[in-house]
């Protein structure tokens, strides 16, 4: 029986708590009043914890083949989750506790906690200092604590205020371990030039995101404009590939299909024209997008709303075009405060994966999000929070 501090008390920390005090006197410390404050806002309030379909593609990071590894250990870990009492809905590939309950996620996993590890709040670790074989884990209040085996699961610095700020990535880098750019992944994106009357607007659109003027990653789906950018699924999944770009120093645009299922403009013209030839382009248009979107499309065509659909000349047909098949957002940044993730961290290369120890420093483990693996939405990020804890609690 070894003496295992664990700092960290979110997704990763609790599942390797849970496990290590099968064998070992844990103690699990945790800045914040309480544990797990991220689990609570996953997924709107429903955590969506796992995925039907867990594989590496879905996830990015420096080392494919170490995640494949880690990752052919789901169904153990998700039976290791059924076992203390998470009853599983799926909707779609996407799987939620039953009650779509983020809360009662958390309270299962503080229940299977309860009376077998030692719980430290409000201890925030500044500095870690190896002593012979032992850690000295210092607080930022002088508090001092003593591991023989040490495992780091505080997470990355998307969404500070939940507590996880990226504090421990420079106490890792003295204990030997190198650090990949640390960028904000599923995130909403900032735009270089903002379009605050589009605020609240949201639409069924596709998207494409061009890096240096190439066409790199396509999705559909629910873009939310908002006042300083763009949002929704479809820009999370592409606002990490963002983000690695403008860290590299990338020109980086999207551009917005705000008809997605359109085959031919000139068809669609000309039909509103048969129908609707004699009225303002405002009023052809006005069933279609929502006014807010509408004036910022005329706006960006240079057409005047009040221009009738019959008078339109074919330069300004070929603008309107390029305002709703490709309207052009340019990226300045994508928003920490806001992000679900990080992209980035501690190079899985520098972990032996089958027991999440760092070939750095011996008796040290780190699991989770610090390290450099982040998933799509969909249950990818928090199913590798709990393998990777669950795999380095068993082992260590
Ligand atoms: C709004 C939002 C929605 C999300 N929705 C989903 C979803 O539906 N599905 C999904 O799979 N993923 C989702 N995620 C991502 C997922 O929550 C994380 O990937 C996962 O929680 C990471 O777990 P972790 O244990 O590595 O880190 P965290 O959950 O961040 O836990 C780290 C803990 O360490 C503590 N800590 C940090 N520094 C210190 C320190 N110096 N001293 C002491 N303690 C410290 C933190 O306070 C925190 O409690 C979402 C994230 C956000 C922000």
């Amino acid at each position: 029986m070894a003496k295992v501090v664990i700092i960290g008390g979110g997704a990763s920390g609790i599942v390797a708590a849970i496990k290590a005090s099968k064998k070992h006197e844990v103690t699990l410390l945790e800045r914040n009043d309480k544990l797990g404050k991220k689990i609570l806002i996953t997924g709107n309030g429903r955590a969506n914890y796992w995925n039907t379909l867990i594989e590496s593609k879905y996830y990015h990071t420096d080392d494919v083949m170490a995640l494949e590894d880690v990752l052919s250990h789901k169904d153990e870990v998700f039976s290791f989750l059924s076992s203390i009492g998470l009853y599983p809905k799926e909707i779609g590939n996407f799987i939620y506790p039953y009650s779509k309950s983020a809360a009662s996620l958390r309270e299962l996993l503080l229940y299977a906690l309860q009376d077998k590890v030692k719980i430290i709040t409000n201890f925030k670790v500044q500095e870690i200092i190896k002593v012979g074989k032992e850690f000295h884990i210092k607080s930022k209040d002088g508090e001092c604590i003593k591991a023989e085996k040490l495992v780091v699961a505080s997470g990355s610095k998307a969404m500070p205020k939940t507590g996880s700020d990226g504090s421990l990535y420079p106490i890792l880098e003295n204990l030997g371990h190198t650090l990949h750019p640390v960028l904000p992944s599923l995130a909403p994106l900032i735009a270089k030039h903002k379009v605050p009357s589009w605020e609240g607007v949201r639409v069924d659109a596709s998207l494409t995101l061009h890096i240096d003027g190439e066409a790199v990653m396509q999705e559909e789906g629910e873009v939310q404009l908002t006042k300083n950018g763009i949002s929704g699924i479809c820009i999370f999944n592409v606002s990490g590939e963002a983000s690695r770009a403008l860290n590299k120093g990338s020109q980086v645009y999207i551009t917005l299909h705000f008809l997605p299922f359109l085959e031919n403009f000139a068809a669609f013209i000309r039909s509103r024209r048969t129908v609707m030839g004699n009225v303002s382009i405002e009023k052809s248009l006005e069933s279609i997008f929502p006014y807010k979107l509408l004036f910022v499309l005329l706006e960006y065509a240079s057409i005047e709303r009040e221009k009738k659909l019959d008078l339109l000349s074919s330069e300004e047909i070929k603008r309107l075009e390029r305002a709703i098949t490709s309207f052009r957002v340019d990226i300045a940044s994508a928003d920490y405060e806001k992000a679900q993730v990080c992209t980035g961290g501690i190079p899985l290369k520098e972990i032996d994966v089958h027991t999440f120890e760092s070939k750095k420093s011996k008796n040290l483990y780190i699991v989770g999000e610090i390290l450099d693996v982040d998933g799509n939405c969909g249950g990818y990020n928090l199913a590798f929070a709990f393998i990777s804890g669950y795999l380095a609690g068993s082992i260590l």
